[in-house]
Order: structure tokens, then C-alpha cells, then sequence
């Protein structure tokens, strides 16, 4: 049978397009995408022309996953790609690669850019532990039974959030959590990348001056503002005692 590659694509910068990814997708006989239209745009750039592209989303899955399975097994190898980044990471995907492991096909990860971990590496807050939480429900009873199951030792919390819902969300979020820092990083790899970093309070200001708009990830410090800044003011200290020994 073929293989089932799991192709990482870009979040906004075409330029992050790995030379594996473009190769890979030359190479497979059947690309299958989230968004089509989309994903003939990504394609036409790179001058990839498929075979086959094929539908695959949230809403065809259950019958388009067994047959793209009975292509595979038929000896196509097949590329999946979602909309932006890393397939099956809060995108279809991961049911596929259920039914594929079940068939005794190979998967294969051909790896790119992913929001959640870009937004983490540069946010500051830390990064030895940390709980994705993709995206969190919109009821707030419901976002208080998932946020509630976090403690401490999940560590830095990630999550995916729409421009519409941002605002609320961290209002919720101080209420159920208390204040905690958080990061919001807009925008990734593209023109208007920007980040915001602070208390919820003061993310909630700074969303006032600027109106939300584009793609958020929104993260959150396993422990709380006053906890962190005392620890902050510790390493401080320690920083200009240093200083003074040098
Ligand atoms: N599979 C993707 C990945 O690996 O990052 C995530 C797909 S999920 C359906 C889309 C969400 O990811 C957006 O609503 C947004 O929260 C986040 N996202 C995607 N691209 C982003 C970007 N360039 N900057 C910030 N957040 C982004």
C-alpha cells in the first residue's frame, strides 16, 4: 500500500514552506485538503500541480476518510494538508490517521509551522510544561469546567481564539482564573504580526486601542499575576547582585 503524509504548511508566510512539504506534495498522487479553493492557491505558487486534489473537512469526514483509506491501501500515497500549519492540531486530521494505523498504513509527518508552539517560544512565559487546549468552548459554563480542570502543574496553557470572541474570553477568563499573565500573539509570520503581553486587565486595555482583527493565539500563565511578578522581582535581584560581583 502507499504511505499517508501529514504535511505541515504555512500559517500566513508562504516563505515558511519547507522544500520536504513541496517535494512531498509533487510526489504524492492524491493531495487531499480542508479548504480546496485555499489549498489551490498554496499550490499554484509552489507550481504543484496534483493529480487529485480531494476534499477532506469536518463536515465529509466520516465518508471521505474510508475512501481515501481504500486509495492508499490501493497503493496511491497521499498527502493531507489543513487550511494553515500542522494538520490535526484543532483541524481535521487525526480521525484519518486513526483509520490509517488501523489499516496497517504508514503515517508520515513531513513537520512546518504550528500557531500554538510559535506563539509559545517567543511568549516569555514558560515553556518546560505546557497544556494546549485548542479552542475553548463559547458557553461560559462550559469554558469554566475546562479551565477549572487546569492547575498548576499543567503549566502555560495555550489556546486558538476568533478575533469576534477574544474579548470576552479574557473577560471570563479573570473572572474564573483570577488575573493571570497572559500573551496574545496576533497575526503570526505575517505583515501585522504583533504581541501583546501583561496582565488579563491590561491585555483587556490594550484590545481597546486595538480592535481586534486576523488570527490570535491567546496564552495563559499556569500561575497567577502576583505570583509570577514576585518570582520576576526575585530573579532581578539576583541579576544585579551578579552585576555588582562582576
Ligand atoms: N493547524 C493549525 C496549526 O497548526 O497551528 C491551527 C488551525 S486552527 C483551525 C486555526 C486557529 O489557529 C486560528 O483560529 C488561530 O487561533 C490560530 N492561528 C492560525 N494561524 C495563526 C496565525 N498566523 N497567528 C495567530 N494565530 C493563528
Amino acid at each position: 500500500s502507499g504511505n499517508l503524509y501529514l504535511v505541515g504548511t504555512p500559517i500566513g508566510n508562504l516563505d515558511d514552506m519547507t522544500f520536504r512539504a513541496i517535494n512531498t506534495l509533487k510526489q504524492c498522487d492524491i493531495i487531499a485538503a480542508e479548504d480546496t479553493r485555499q489549498t489551490r492557491k498554496l499550490l499554484t505558487h509552489f507550481d504543484i500541480t496534483p493529480s487529485m486534489l480531494f476534499s477532506y473537512h469536518e463536515h465529509n469526514k466520516a465518508a471521505s476518510g474510508p475512501e481515501l483509506i481504500r486509495y492508499i491501501i490501493e497503493g496511491k500515497n497521499l498527502a493531507l494538508v489543513s487550511d494553515a500549519g500542522l494538520p490535526a492540531i484543532s483541524d481535521p486530521g487525526s480521525d484519518l490517521v486513526q483509520l490509517a494505523i488501523e489499516a496497517g498504513i504508514r503515517v508520515i509527518p513531513i513537520p512546518g509551522p504550528n500557531a500554538a508552539l510559535s506563539a509559545l517560544i517567543v511568549s516569555g512565559l514558560p515553556t518546560e510544561r505546557f497544556t494546549f487546549g485548542g479552542f475553548l468552548p463559547r458557553e461560559k459554563k462550559d469554558m469554566r469546567k475546562v479551565l477549572e480542570a487546569f492547575d498548576e502543574s499543567n503549566g502555560t496553557l495555550l489556546f486558538y481564539e476568533s478575533p469576534h470572541r477574544i474579548r470576552k474570553t479574557l473577560a471570563h477568563l479573570e473572572e474564573i482564573l483570577g488575573d493571570r499573565p497572559v500573551v496574545l500573539a496576533r497575526e503570526l509570520t505575517k505583515r501585522h504580526e504583533e504581541f501583546a503581553r501583561g496582565s488579563i486587565r491590561e491585555c483587556i486595555e490594550w484590545l481597546e486601542e486595538h480592535p481586534p482583527l486576523g488570527e490570535y493565539c491567546l496564552l495563559v500563565d499556569g500561575i497567577k499575576e502576583h505570583e509570577r511578578k514576585a518570582e520576576r522581582e526575585a530573579w532581578w535581584q539576583l541579576l544585579s547582585l551578579e552585576e555588582h560581583v562582576a
